[in-house]
């Protein structure tokens, strides 16, 4: 039998041979006493690529954001971000649970939302109300379908939240994929933005790993609440090894995702029982919906993985589907057969 093609998210991908021997002769040392030349070489790779003066590894997206969240909030701040957003939905209650925070959510179409929107959010500065102190952009948008920000949007934002003493954050956890797309650099958004994270495990193929780039002062605070959380790591230059060489070598391909997730969209939009908008497949994600009377989104997904295809029920009626590294054309052509089979029984 065929090896299921897992399309359940961009994270399910393995090391290849290459990249394992990458980490398996990498330069160690001991990161928590500071000396992993590898990480060292990765973090100086980092904050160049964007355009800030420090970046710092640590072992997950959440972990990045969580850390920018803390070192730029006080115990009752308010975090203005869209209802859709990571940082809300899928890291444990991290903003509450470790920095205070509560949120002031805004809406907008593909999780992203307009200076306006944050200008009529903002608290006026007096005792009864909660502080606001950061606002958090997500791009690409993972809720929204992978949705990409336009810099006009972003440079508002930021005119906004300048004039009010306000932090920007940039979860970029996918923000290669904009990049693919758009054809900007990591470092376009520096001004922008106090810090932002991107992440190695995702697109890129790497089995661990993110980072987190800003001002020194502020990575040295993201540092220290690094070892708070637990995700100091020893000899980390063997995953650093890893994502150094994911940046040397998997970001050129990421087109070739968003290539497959689009065709995936314009097959399903023939289907029966389903749809989706392939004009809105935009990068690598992609979001189809199931038709109630046919069947739950829950079941289809479980016959689709009987059948050999992996996705994620996300809603009652809603099935999400990513490529990456280790879907290839022809693994998709497979997968629109294998769901043409499944859909075309009653
Ligand atoms: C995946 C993701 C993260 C981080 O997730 P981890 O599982 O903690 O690595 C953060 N932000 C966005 C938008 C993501 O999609």
């Amino acid at each position: 039998m065929n090896k299921a093609i897992d399309l359940r998210s961009d994270t399910v991908t393995r090391p290849t041979q290459a990249m394992l021997e990458a980490m398996t002769t990498a330069e160690l040392g001991d990161d928590v006493l500071g000396d992993d030349p590898t990480v060292l070489k990765l973090q100086e790779r980092m904050a160049a690529l964007f355009g800030t003066e420090a970046a710092l590894f640590v072992p997950s997206g959440s972990m990045a954001n969580q850390t920018a969240i803390k070192a730029q909030t006080d115990l009752g701040d308010e975090i203005i971000t869209h209802q859709d957003n990571h940082i809300y939905h899928y890291e444990a209650g991290g903003p509450s649970g470790l920095s205070g925070c509560s949120y002031r959510f805004l809406t907008g179409e593909k999780g992203q939302f307009t200076a306006d929107d944050v200008k009529a959010a903002l608290r006026p500065t007096e005792s009864h109300f909660p502080q606001s102190s950061l606002v958090v952009v997500e791009n690409t948008h993972n809720r929204g379908g992978g949705s990409i920000w336009s810099m006009d949007r972003i440079k508002a934002i930021h005119a906004v939240a300048r004039e009010h003493h306000l932090k920007l954050h940039l979860d970029g956890a996918r923000i290669w994929n904009a990049c693919a797309v758009t054809g900007q650099s990591p470092a376009d958004f520096a001004p922008y933005f106090d810090t932002m994270s991107a992440c190695f495990s995702k697109g890129l193929g790497a089995p661990i790993g993110s980072a987190v780039m800003g001002d020194r002062a502020t990575i040295r605070r993201c540092h220290r609440y690094r070892k708070m959380f637990g995700g100091g790591m020893r000899q980390a230059g063997i995953l650093a090894a890893a994502a150094l060489h994911a940046l040397d070598h998997h970001r050129d391909r990421l087109v070739e995702d968003h290539t497959n997730a689009r065709r995936l969209a314009e097959a399903l939009a023939d289907m029966p029982h389903v749809s989706t908008t392939p004009g809105e497949v935009e990068t690598n994600i992609l979001y189809f919906d199931v038709d109630p009377n046919y069947m739950s989104a829950r079941d289809l997904s479980s016959r689709l993985d009987s059948a050999g295809v992996r996705m994620l029920a996300t809603g009652p009626q809603r099935i999400r589907a990513l490529t990456h590294l280790d879907v290839s054309a022809g693994d998709v052509d497979r997968a629109i057969g294998i769901i043409r089979d499944v859909l075309a029984v009653a």
